[in-house]
């Protein structure tokens, strides 16, 4: 089941904490009047300021050549994927990173890729000597090994520059080059506590998201060497992710940028407060990193605590048996986790 169904009466404007995922951030009134203000032009045409300056600014933060804005991390993740490699090649990378498990197999179907799951590490990291196991020697009955596709955040955990750094080194000994589905770049730079500059360094291509927790309503962007983000750009015409005065979205980004970085530690710090609350509780099973809470309810009684979460205006995700996903963001502030918690101690209380 998906953790956006059977929501009903509960989802919307009406609910008072929407812990179902950090896309569900609407922009506050400071990003409301950036996008307002917007200097727009056609972006297709390369006329868009706001879209030309996003994308500046974020290949100067990530230390890179150049940058692509796209709609959705999805189309930034695809278009990458499609630059790096040609029919009959293929992508190295976790079974359950998201490029693998939930991007309807894209850079198969569109591009004729082939897609090579390895085991993720409880860590969230790829094994080097997994990685290098997985390449394909060259011979005519084998799909050829181009790329190596990373994920930080994983489910929440950041990995480590050093894991990070071992798995794309296995990669590129190999010959590959590295892309990192950074989503949630800007979580992992926070908990890593390192320069954009240093973890964006361990790869060719990152894919980040302005749309979760940097609460933008849209837009992604693909961040690498010129060559890749040109050929990146022409794919993203052909996947008609080509927006016109795409800058409305775009000031959204630069605000997110200014502004909604630096508070991402809060998401954190609330994610350890309610984790803490459920081990507290002794009700199942917890674990937690960055902005999301992960619970296994021991009874098994999944479905009755979304009802009663639901009803005291607590919206979770996830389905009617295993882990119960919860995401803190910038929308959920001190009042909404509280609403939560106490919601979540009448029901075990
Ligand atoms: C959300 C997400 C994406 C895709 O982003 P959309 O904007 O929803 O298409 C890609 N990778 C990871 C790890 C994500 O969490």
């Amino acid at each position: 089941m998906s953790q956006y169904a059977g929501l009903a009466g509960a989802g919307g404007n009406a609910a008072l904490c929407d812990l179902r995922s950090d896309t569900v951030t609407r922009p506050d009134a400071g990003m409301m009047q950036a996008m307002a203000a917007a200097e727009l032009g056609d972006d297709v045409f390369g006329e868009d300021p706001s879209v030309n300056r996003l994308e500046a600014v974020l290949a100067e933060r990530l230390g890179k050549d150049a940058a692509l804005f796209l709609p959705t991390g999805t189309m930034s993740n695809l278009a990458g994927l499609l630059a790096h490699c040609q029919r009959g090649e293929e992508i190295i990378t976790g079974a359950g990173y998201h490029v693998h498990a939930y991007e309807a197999a894209g850079a198969s179907v569109l591009g004729g890729i082939a897609l090579c799951p390895v085991p993720v590490r409880a860590d969230g990291a790829l094994d080097p000597g997994v990685v290098a196991g997985a390449v394909k020697a060259d011979d005519s009955h084998l799909a050829i090994s181009r790329l190596l596709s990373l994920e930080n955040t994983h489910n929440g955990l950041a990995v480590p520059l050093a894991d990070m750094s071992a798995a794309a080194e296995a990669g590129r000994a190999a010959g590959l080059s590295v892309h990192l589905d950074g989503a949630r770049f800007f979580n992992a730079i926070t908990a890593l506590g390192c320069a954009e500059t240093d973890l964006a360094g361990l790869t060719d291509t990152v894919s980040v998201c302005l749309s979760k927790g940097l609460g933008t309503p849209a837009g992604s962007a693909l961040v690498g060497p010129a060559d890749l983000i040109a050929r990146a750009r022409r794919w993203r015409k052909m996947l008609g992710g080509g927006m016109r005065q795409a800058g409305v979205l775009a000031a959204a980004g630069l605000y997110a940028l200014e502004h909604n970085t630096a508070r991402l530690a809060e998401d954190h710090a609330r994610a350890e407060e309610l984790a803490g609350v459920l081990r507290g509780l002794g009700a199942g099973e917890v674990s937690q990193a960055t902005n999301m809470v992960f619970f296994t309810p021991v009874d098994g009684r999944n479905d009755a605590l979304r009802a009663h979460l639901a009803a005291k205006g607590v919206v979770i995700g996830g389905g009617s048996t295993g882990a119960i996903r919860m995401v803190l963001h910038r929308d959920a502030d001190d009042s909404a986790l509280a609403q939560a918690v106490q919601a979540l101690r009448r029901f075990y209380g």
